[in-house]
C-alpha cells in the first residue's frame, strides 16, 4: 500500500497537459496501484496521475462502489443533458462549488494491460470522469465555474490554510473529504 502526497492547487503540474501512456507495463500498473491507494486513503471519488506529480493520461475512480481506472481516456457525450451539483477536488481540500457538467458520458480508453474498454456513466460517475479527464488536460474544475463563483473560490483558496504551503497537508479528519460528502476528485 503506497499512499502518495497529493499535489495542491498552485503546483504547476496541475496546469500541465499530461502525456499519453505508451508503455502498458509494470510501471504503469504500479502507478495505478499508487493512485488507487491514495484515492482510497483520501476517501475521494477520483484521482488523476498529475495530482500525484505524474504527468501521464491515467486516472482512477471510486464511484457507486465501483473502483477502476482508465488510461488515455477520450470522452463522448451521447446527449445534451446537463447537471449542476457540488464538486470538489483533492487538490483543493475542503472547498466545494456548484459546477455544471454533462449528465451522461461514454469514456473510451484502456486498462493498464492495454486492453480497450468503454465506460458508460451518468450522474456522479459522469461528473467524476469529466473532472478527472480535465486534470489530464491541465484543467481544474474552478475553470468550469461561473465568474462570480470562481472569484469567490479564488478568495477562499487564498485564505485556506494549505494554500502556498510547500508541503502537502495530510488530512486526518474522520470526516471523509471525498465521496461521502459527495463530489471529490
Ligand atoms: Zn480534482
Amino acid at each position: 500500500m503506497t499512499v502518495t502526497p497529493i499535489r495542491l492547487f498552485g503546483d504547476p503540474v496541475l496546469r500541465t497537459a499530461a502525456d499519453p501512456v505508451r508503455d502498458f507495463d509494470q510501471e504503469l500498473r504500479g502507478l495505478v496501484s499508487d493512485l488507487t491507494d491514495t484515492l482510497m486513503n483520501a476517501n475521494g471519488a477520483g484521482l488523476a496521475a498529475p495530482q500525484i506529480g505524474v504527468s501521464l493520461r491515467v486516472f482512477v475512480f471510486h464511484v457507486d462502489d465501483v473502483v477502476g481506472h482508465i488510461v488515455n481516456p477520450t470522452l463522448d457525450f451521447p446527449d445534451d443533458e446537463e447537471q449542476i451539483g457540488e464538486e470538489g477536488c483533492l487538490s483543493i481540500p475542503g472547498l466545494y462549488y456548484d459546477t455544471k457538467r454533462r449528465q451522461n458520458v461514454v469514456a473510451k480508453g484502456f486498462n493498464s494491460y492495454g486492453d480497450p474498454f468503454q465506460l458508460v456513466g451518468s450522474g456522479m460517475m459522469s461528473r467524476c470522469v469529466q473532472h478527472e479527464t480535465d486534470h489530464l488536460d491541465g484543467v481544474i474544475f474552478l475553470d468550469r465555474l461561473d465568474t462570480d463563483t470562481r472569484k469567490r473560490a479564488m478568495r477562499e483558496i487564498r485564505a485556506a490554510e494549505w494554500y502556498g504551503q510547500g508541503a502537502p497537508v495530510v488530512k486526518t479528519s474522520p470526516h471523509p473529504l471525498g465521496f461521502a460528502s459527495g463530489r471529490h476528485g
